[in-house]
């Protein structure tokens, strides 16, 4: 079996690749540049129509972006990041996907990508160290490597309610949006659920709907956002800082954020300093809320005081007590579920036309033909939008059947959580890699600065084989072991675990619960994966095929 295909992009054998990458999103796409870049054959198999990935499903009204543009975007390009003009603060998914689609005309990628294809199974073969990849149109590849950019937030969950089915009207899902725009005039709508989408959706389909009945189970903390269009200075501005801001955001941050470094805890301010504080970040908006303290995630009196704050500010914005109570979270330390940034979620419930109706008080017992009948009382509605979410960082990847070593699968390996060294490899699975998998900081950063660090890291280590002529990686058990007790063992150090969020898998009915990111943050984690790699890759274990001698002229 030869090592790896030289400079093969132009002409692979049929169905023989170096490298399978499954997912066109924006792990997906750098992952194909990269690999391409090193003369590897790559073909990428995307389900959807296009590229884009989260971009190309979430389209619902109101979506986009929470970390601001012009730190959501790649790096890789100074020529791209210097030449595209984001519009806004937080750009629309529309212009987000257009920037995806940018990428891949202007890298060239599309050749390598097959679209509305799925990838259903992938077999290890440990006599040849390849992997078989059989996909949704029925055909089977093989490659040396198998590289998942299958997302961790791209299986929608559809919520399992009674009456779902037979309900008459239109039912969306965020995740899952129509391309043609929707249309809501005129119409009762009801939004079930309040996280991150359901929280951008909100406002906007308030605006259309005659009526606008939010189904709420768990009050969510969320800061404004502050969008506004960005003017050329600004742009400037960022351009000409991005190798000090990039540079930051990689190495120092612990979101993948540039921002000021807060240098003391919420207590050893006193009340006034610290409400002028935290009155100053709520102005300025966005996620750089949470960073006004160094010990928000840690110490639940300093949490308490950021969390009392944003609650007071939702007392003021929703005009009826009541309905102020409601929006109120109170089940989790601030910033323990993914905080949200809105805007002016919490003044639509101002509106006359918008009912809140609190379904952890009275659950949803069913979905009728025309309405949702809740806690013995019923809500005439003619569309229903399930902001319900994802099954997170393990959805995507448990659809496949991945056979590792010994035919054992990896949903088998997983069934009591995932399990992996770094959150890029997984025992038993030689030469299967995954970008921003479960165990590495993944969904707590800006995803693009995660999703560059692995790219990088896994373009250079298949370099680093193919140098050696070795064949097939695994991740050893001992140190996949240590990993995951070390995620933990972090992860325990804070308050996240108080939540029940959707970081623990607490949103899947029968999931196990695990705290599936890294929480050490993204600046320590590059830095723990560089030294692994300089040390020859420790930890993971490297090994050549024996090959045939070769006649001369084959
Ligand atoms: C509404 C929304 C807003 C977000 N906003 C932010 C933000 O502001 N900042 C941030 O950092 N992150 C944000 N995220 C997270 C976002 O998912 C990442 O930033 C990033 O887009 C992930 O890119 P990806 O390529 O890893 O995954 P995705 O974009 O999810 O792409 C994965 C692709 O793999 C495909 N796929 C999966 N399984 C298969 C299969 N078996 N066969 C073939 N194809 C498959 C999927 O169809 C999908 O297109 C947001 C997520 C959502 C849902």
């Amino acid at each position: 079996m030869p090592a790896l295909q030289t400079n093969s992009s132009k002409s692979p054998a049929a169905g023989t690749f170096d490298v399978v990458v499954v997912g066109a999103g924006f792990a997906g796409m750098y992952m194909l540049h990269r690999l391409r870049g090193s003369g590897l054959s790559v073909r990428v198999y995307e389900q959807g129509g296009d590229v884009g990935g989260t971009w190309y499903w979430n389209r619902y009204p109101g979506a986009r972006c929470d970390v601001e543009s012009m730190q959501y975007s790649y790096s890789f390009s100074d020529e791209l990041q210097q030449e595209w003009d984001w519009s806004e603060r937080y750009a629309p998914q529309p212009e987000i996907l257009k920037y995806a689609n940018h990428v891949a005309d202007r890298f060239d990628l599309r050749t390598d990508i097959q679209l509305n294809t799925r990838v259903d199974r992938a077999v290890f073969d440990e006599s040849a160290s390849r992997w078989s990849v059989t996909t949704s149109d029925g055909n089977t590849v093989t490659a040396q490597f198998v590289i998942l950019a299958t997302g961790c937030l791209s299986n929608a969950r559809m919520p399992d309610i009674k009456g779902l089915a037979d309900f008459k009207g239109k039912v969306y899902h965020t995740g899952h949006w129509p391309h043609q725009p929707v249309d809501f005039t005129g119409l009762r709508v009801g939004v079930i659920g309040t996280g991150s989408s359901g929280i951008q959706s909100v406002p906007v389909i308030a605006e259309q709907a005659s009526h606008l009945t939010v189904f709420q189970r768990t009050a969510n903390f969320s800061i404004p956002a502050r969008n506004a269009a960005l003017t050329p200075e600004e742009r400037e501005e960022f351009r000409s800082n991005y190798p000090e801001i990039r540079r930051f955001a990689r190495e120092e941050a612990r979101n993948g954020i540039y921002t000021d470094m807060p240098d003391r805890g919420a207590l050893d301010d006193g009340d006034n300093e610290r409400r002028a504080r935290y009155e100053s970040r709520w102005t300025r908006g966005g996620l750089t809320f949470m960073s006004v303290y160094n010990d928000l995630a840690l110490d639940r009196a300093a949490n308490d005081t950021a969390a009392d704050f944003v609650r007071e500010k939702i007392a003021e914005i929703v005009k009826d007590h009541e309905i102020a109570k409601l929006l109120q979270p109170n089940s989790h330390p601030i910033g323990t579920k993914r905080i949200c940034i809105d805007s002016d979620y919490f003044a639509a419930f101002n509106r006359p036309n918008v009912t809140l109706v609190d379904i952890k008080a009275d659950p949803i017992e069913e979905i009728l033909p025309n309405g949702v009948r809740a806690g013995g009382k019923d809500y005439e509605v003619d569309a229903l939008v399930l902001a319900t979410g994802f099954d997170a960082m393990t959805g995507s990847v448990a659809k496949i059947e991945l056979c590792g070593r010994d035919g054992q699968t990896l949903n088998q390996k997983w069934a009591e959580g995932p399990r992996t060294y770094l959150g890029l490899m997984s025992a038993g699975f030689p030469n299967l890699f995954l970008i921003t998998g479960p165990g590495s900081p993944s969904v707590l950063s800006n995803m693009i600065v995660s999703i560059e660090q692995h790219v990088d890291w896994i373009a250079d280590c298949i370099g680093y084989m193919r140098e050696r002529d070795l064949d097939a990686m695994e991740a050893g058990k001992d140190a996949e072991d240590s990993w995951v007790a070390h995620v933990n063992e972090v992860a325990h150090g804070t308050l996240y675990p108080q939540a029940n969020s959707w970081y623990m898998g607490a949103n899947i009915p029968g999931k196990p619960q695990i705290f599936m990111p890294y929480i050490g943050g993204v600046g320590v984690y590059r830095q723990i994966c560089n030294d692994v790699a300089a040390k020859g890759y420790e930890g993971f274990t490297m090994t050549a095929t024996e090959r045939p001698k070769m006649a001369a002229s084959s």
